[in-house]
């Protein structure tokens, strides 16, 4: 591992301040990704900036519409929060099926976003409940912030500080599971706003996280397992890895879709694989 430099602030205002005075800083989280990566020499910052001990980047709170996640926030928080749980149900649950206990106790919703893994489980949920992605400079759109595989529209040396959701009718979310790491080899969010609904696909594109419009169309004027007939997704814009092919997990995605749909449907959100 290179040497670096490690600071741990403990406010906000701080931790700008240390971020905008270094050229090549990286900000540490739950350290689930990042260190490993540093202990390959695949990452080498100059200056480590600790998040762990920055007490406003985890709180979690209800808006007029909606909740507010900081970036610190655990999954095992959010899987357990009560106010996630009453205001965006499939939110708690997705949070509650990453990784193990281990996983969920140091893992953040922050690290998790930023790193935009394209078997990450959050992807999905940000992207399906249309959420914004608020840094220390702006608001960027889920639409806009998932780019391409680990690659977001964060600039280097932009920080979230929080993601904000919106509230929806209902929403749930569905994940065929890699058994060893338990990340997705497909992983299927549906989100029901008063705008329409938004489904959302995380383990199974070649670009990383997408939203099956044609779905969201179907799904808008009958929302029922059957509307989902007829429809396909292209396996050449689908990953094929050793855990599964490309033309496996197009088929999976159509099967995990109409799964939730039909559960949401009957507003008992009880399957599970
Ligand atoms: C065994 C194992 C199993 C896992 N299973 C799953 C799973 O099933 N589903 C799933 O979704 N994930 C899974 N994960 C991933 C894990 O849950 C974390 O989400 C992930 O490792 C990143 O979060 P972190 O908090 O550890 O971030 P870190 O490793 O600390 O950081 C990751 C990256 O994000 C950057 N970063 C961190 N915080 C911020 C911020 N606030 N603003 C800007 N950039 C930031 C860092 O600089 C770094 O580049 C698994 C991980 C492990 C080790």
């Amino acid at each position: 591992m290179n040497k670096f430099d490690y600071v741990r602030p403990t406010t906000l205002a701080a931790t700008l301040d240390l971020l905008r005075a270094s050229d090549e800083p990286m900000l540490l989280a739950g350290g689930q990704t990042l260190l490993p990566t540093m202990k390959q020499g695949l990452a080498a910052p100059e200056l480590l900036i600790d998040l762990n001990a920055v007490s406003e980047l985890v709180e979690l709170s209800v808006t007029g519409d909606g909740i507010r996640v900081g970036a610190m926030c655990r999954h095992a928080t959010v899987a357990t929060s009560g106010a996630v749980r009453d205001k965006i149900p499939g939110l708690a649950e997705l949070a509650g099926m990453i990784g193990d206990v281990q996983v969920r106790n140091r893992g953040t919703i922050g690290g998790s976003v930023a790193n935009n893994d394209p078997a990450a489980d959050y992807p999905a949920a940000l992207l399906a409940l249309d959420a914004t992605i608020r840094t220390d400079s702006r608001d960027i759109s889920a639409d806009e912030f998932f780019v391409d595989l680990f690659e977001t529209a964060l600039e280097p040396g932009e920080m979230i500080r929080e993601v904000v959701f919106p509230s929806c009718r209902s929403c749930g979310y569905l994940k065929f599971r890699q058994p060893a790491s338990r990340f997705a080899i497909v992983g299927v969010f549906v989100a029901r706003h008063r705008q329409g609904v938004r489904v959302a696909v995380t383990g199974a594109g070649s670009a990383g996280v997408f939203r099956w419009t044609e779905a969201e169309a179907a799904l808008d004027g009958n929302f029922a397992q059957q509307a989902l007939t007829g429809l396909a997704l292209d396996p050449q814009q689908m990953l094929s890895d050793i855990h599964a092919g490309d033309t496996y997990r197009a088929h999976l995605v159509q099967v995990l879709t109409g799964r939730l749909v039909e559960a949401l449907g009957a507003r008992s959100l009880r399957v599970r694989t």
